[in-house]
């Protein structure tokens, strides 16, 4: 549960705040952002348009926001709020990561482009919507299993043995490979 995320969200529902000039680390982004949802209620969204894994200090993988812009800007805050008062608060307060990414990528794509497989969840598709992508021979990509604060990352080949993760390409620089549903794909960032 992203506890301080939906505290951030509950409070946009009633209004938003735009920039936070008076806060010490403001901007954290960029000049004028909205701050209204400082913690995001998607996170880890695991979609690499807009974050990345990467090793914390201590040495073990995490999901950085680092270079996100998307939940500061107003239109975007807009929007989730506007997507989100459609649901009973008790929903948001229950609801699980599974349950924001759906909103998340209904937001972003119109549409939920992930799906499930077994008791792991294929978020490829999303990952790779809108980009060029081609052919691959690599058949690897990543099973995430999302933990209170830190990721567990593992290399898996195919969709055999899968617990409760999500998959999501492997990134070498501006490329993602994986599986888009019916085939092994390379696309560019
Ligand atoms: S990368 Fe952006 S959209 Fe994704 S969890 Fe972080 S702040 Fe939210």
């Amino acid at each position: 549960m992203n506890e301080r995320g939906l505290v951030d969200l509950f409070a946009a529902m009633n209004s938003l705040s735009g920039p936070s000039y008076e806060c010490r680390y403001y901007p954290c982004h960029f000049e004028d952002q909205d701050c209204s949802i400082c913690f995001c209620i998607f996170y880890p969204c695991l979609i690499y348009r807009f974050g990345e894994i990467v090793t914390s200090s201590s040495g073990m993988p995490v999901w950085s926001c680092k270079n996100c812009h998307w939940i500061h800007k107003r239109e975007n805050v807009e929007e989730v709020v506007t997507y989100f008062s459609a649901f009973p608060r008790q929903v948001l307060v229950e609801a699980d990561w599974r349950f924001f990414s759906k909103a998340f990528q209904e937001i972003l794509f119109g549409k939920e482009l992930g799906y499930e497989v077994g008791r792991a969840y294929n978020l490829m598709p999303a990952n790779f919507y809108g980009f060029s992508c081609r052919d691959s021979d690599e058949k690897a990509f990543l099973a995430v299993k999302i933990g209170e604060e830190f990721l567990g990352v593992r290399e898996v080949r195919d969709f055999e043995n899968l617990g409760e993760e999500v998959l999501i390409p492997l990134k070498s620089g501006g490329i993602l490979r994986g599986f888009d549903g019916k085939r092994c794909v390379e696309c560019e960032l």
